[in-house]
């Protein structure tokens, strides 16, 4: 998920040093000494992430944080500040001027990496919730009132005494809201869907310390779909920037050391609940514009009529920001022989069945669609042509490994798919117009099927 990342520092040895990382660490870098620079390259070029040293001209750095958040053109940049002196002082005026994220120096190298990749992972899941909420509004579907949010659901989870004790009472009073406090069983074994929680707060000070399980349930709680959706806080030990650096690369929200202070928890929890609320009612309104319009009934994914104005959104933001934009055909192969030799109906479950694979299997941002007929589209932002070609074939492994279950005691049918790939970024400005992607998708298609079917062919220009 590469992305390009902006550095304001004024000491040259520093830029250079950050540059360097950030380079190998395949991003796009742009760097420069002052705020007035600064702002010529963020309209010029616009960054998905700016590192703002604050160890100097703090005040007017604050005040670029606040200007930037002001402006709508740049209020999604993610800003991280570095060098910043290591006070909860002044962490928490770095977080209220409207940084995202504030990293003490000395500066953790595998710490910064995972915040940006943790960062850049919330940023695609915002835009791609806002690029639907366009979409549904554009087909004419209305955005709905804010439902009335009510207190938030919280929940501390800890493995034996809380190592932090005032945790729960603190965020009770701070929040004005009701805390459970959990074992990690009571939240895994849980089937009950009605207690979705907005935030876990998660303590795990003591993960060095033969609690080694709470990684596991950082993803665990990822992976369940009662638990997919909560924003997750964890309390790390202090002074362990590589087990916080894990525990956001496994998927955790957001962390803090267990010895900050009330005041910074509390406002990281806040924020983390806004987030949640926010994506809420996104995918709130998306629900909404889901209507029959736009869905496929058999399979319950978009149908054509809400594909074709969604992809042009991507193409364009694809365009502008640089991003490659992956697009997949999937067809069924002789698919025809399965209604002929089994019945529709059989064919119809191997359908929603494929359907279901390639939904549970694809990440939140990427979209996949019915064509038509037996024809499936996935659109996957921020995807490279070597990823894109893994994900294809990942996604025909998924296909032609397990056998689909056509129920009725009938034994269990083998079914293959042929994917056609194609990717914007190997177009230029003028052709990556949406129309032109998904051809260059349906000729790599074509070709797999003559080649013999059950392949991935990619795009001439993607290869
Ligand atoms: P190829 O490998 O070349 O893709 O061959 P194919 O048989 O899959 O392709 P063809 O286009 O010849 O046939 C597609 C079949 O899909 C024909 C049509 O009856 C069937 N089909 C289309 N929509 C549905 C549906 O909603 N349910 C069922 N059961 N079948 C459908
Ligand atoms: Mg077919
Ligand atoms: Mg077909």
């Amino acid at each position: 998920m590469p992305g390009r990342i902006l550095i304001i520092d004024t000491v040259a040895t520093n830029r250079i040093v950050l540059k360097v990382k950030m380079l190998a660490a395949q991003f796009a870098v742009d760097a420069c000494a002052t705020q007035a620079e600064a702002i010529d390259i963020i309209s010029a070029n616009r960054p998905d992430l700016i590192l703002m040293n604050l160890s100097d001209a703090v005040e007017a750095k604050h005040s670029l944080c606040r200007d930037l958040r002001r402006s709508p053109q740049t209020a999604t940049i993610s800003i991280i500040a570095v060098g910043v002196a290591d006070t909860s002082q002044a962490r928490f005026a770095a977080l209220d001027a409207g940084a995202d994220e504030v990293l003490p120096h000395p500066m953790n190298d595998a710490l910064l990496l995972a915040r940006i990749r943790s960062l850049l992972r919330v940023r695609s899941t915002n835009e791609e919730l806002q690029l639907r909420e366009g979409t549904s509004r554009a087909l004419g579907f209305e955005e709905r009132k804010a439902a009335f949010d009510g207190a938030a659901k919280i929940a501390v989870l800890s493995i034996g005494a809380p190592k932090k004790r005032n945790l729960a009472s603190n965020l009770r009073q701070a929040l004005r809201s009701k805390i459970h406090c959990l074992r990690p069983s009571d939240v895994l074994k849980s089937d009950n869907a009605s207690v979705t929680h907005d935030l876990f707060v998660i303590d795990a000070a003591r993960a060095e310390e033969g609690q080694g399980g709470l990684f596991g349930l950082v993803s665990d709680l990822r992976a369940r779909i009662q638990t997919r959706l909560t924003m997750q806080l964890v309390v790390v030990p202090d002074n362990r920037p590589e087990i916080a650096a894990m525990f956001l690369d496994l998927g955790a929200d957001d962390v803090v050391p267990h010895t900050s202070d009330a005041t910074e928890i509390t406002l990281r929890a806040k924020r983390l609940i806004a987030r949640k609320r926010q994506h809420d009612r996104l995918r709130d309104t998306v629900r909404n514009g889901l209507n029959a319009a736009v869905t496929d009934p058999l399979t319950g994914l978009f149908n054509r009529r809400y594909v074709e104005p969604h992809l042009a959104r991507l193409a364009e933001q694809s365009r502008k920001s640089g991003r490659e934009l992956a697009v997949m055909m999937i067809d069924i192969d002789h698919f025809k022989a399965v209604n002929d030799t089994h019945g529709h109906a059989a064919g119809d479950k191997v359908l929603v069945e494929l359907a279901d694979r390639l939904r549970q299997n694809l990440r939140a941002i990427d979209l996949v669609a019915r064509m038509g007929g037996e024809e499936f589209l996935v659109a996957m932002p921020g995807t490279s042509v070597t990823d894109a070609r893994l994900a294809a074939d990942r996604l025909r492994a998924l296909v032609n490994t397990t056998p689909f279950d056509l129920g009725d005691n009938q034994p269990a049918l083998k079914i293959t798919v042929s994917v056609g790939v194609a990717v914007s970024g190997q177009f230029n400005a003028e052709t990556a117009a949406i129309n032109k992607i998904c051809d260059q998708a349906d000729k790599a298609l074509y070709a797999a099927k003559s080649a013999g079917r059950d392949q991935v062919a990619m795009s001439k220009s993607a290869a």
